[in-house]
């Protein structure tokens, strides 16, 4: 079980294998490795532990950024993400966020967008999907029904709170990749096509 891993000069932090979406393009229905490494987690890794496998992926040299992905939905601990956040940002490490976006449905009433902000965060890169809810709940099957409009307004919220906003896509049969980065460039953010099982275990993940 791997919580803190290296990979194209970055630190990656696997957290959670939980998730409300089933996504049929998720890399954890093909493999429970990534760059060599088991991210199936036995049981979530508390904070004390986050934090030494850390320091010592650190001790490894230099990173270009510290993304919080791993085989589950990130934001699913929100307030470990946070405290992550704030200690990278003591640090002045820089750190981004792979989510799929939903967390303001997973944490109703909770300032997601601001207070992923206020801890720190400098970048954030979000599933957008498909171009149209039907597509994105076919491919994706949240256990929300308001999923894609979640997703669209959590961008807009993380722009508006001054963070670097990538939106993504999986290059897959039904998605219309052109109508996505319509929508992405239309919001002001950033956009990325990631192949479908690349197998590098970034690009099938947010
Ligand atoms: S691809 Fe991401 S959002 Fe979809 S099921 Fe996997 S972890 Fe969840």
């Amino acid at each position: 079980m791997t919580i803190a891993y290296r990979g194209k000069g970055n630190i990656y932090l696997n957290i959670t294998n939980r998730c409300p979406s089933d996504c049929s393009f998720c890399l954890g229905k093909f493999t429970d490795e990534v760059f060599g490494h088991d991210l199936r987690l036995q049981q979530e890794p508390g904070l004390e532990d986050i934090f030494r496998e850390l320091e010592l992926a650190c001790l490894d040299g230099p990173a270009a950024e510290v993304v919080l992905a791993g085989l589950g939905e990130p934001t699913m601990r929100l307030d470990e993400v946070l405290s992550i956040v704030e200690w990278l940002r003591l640090r002045r490490l820089r750190s981004r966020l792979d989510t799929n976006g939903l967390a303001a449905l997973v944490h109703p009433g909770r300032q997601v967008a601001a207070e992923l902000a206020t801890a720190g965060l400098d970048a954030v890169s979000i599933s957008l999907v498909a171009h149209n809810p039907e597509v994105y709940n076919q491919l994706c099957r949240p256990i929300f029904s308001k999923a894609y409009r979640a997703v669209i307004a959590f961008a807009k919220a993380c722009l508006a709170e001054s963070m670097e906003v990538e939106l993504t896509v999986v290059d897959q049969p039904g998605v219309d990749i052109g109508a996505c980065e319509s929508i992405a460039v239309r919001m002001g953010a950033e956009f990325r096509v990631r192949p479908l099982l690349a197998g590098d275990g970034e690009e099938e993940r947010e």
